[in-house]
């Protein structure tokens, strides 16, 4: 079981993103950041939070599979195509 307790979407800070201004959700996805993803877990006896910065479609990914909300919707989403 994971051990992860709490997942967030957050628009980026006055900092702007870390990592450059592309997407960190998958390897090959070189899609233009939009949010930031992170989640707060226990290993062992320390509190991290992981964080990645993901582009609008591994944002709605990540809000779907943890039951979020999308902070902001900046850009048209990819359409669905499968119903
Ligand atoms: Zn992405």
């Amino acid at each position: 079981m994971s051990s992860a307790t709490s997942h967030r979407l957050q628009t980026p800070g006055p900092m702007g993103f870390r990592f450059g201004s592309r997407c960190t959700g998958a390897p090959h996805c070189s899609q233009p950041a939009v949010l930031i993803a992170s989640y707060d877990y226990i290993s062992g006896v320390n509190f991290n939070t992981h964080e990645r910065q993901v582009c609008a479609e591994h944002a709605r990914r990540f809000a779907a599979k943890h039951g979020l909300t999308m902070p902001i919707e900046s850009r048209p989403l990819l359409q669905e195509s499968k119903r």
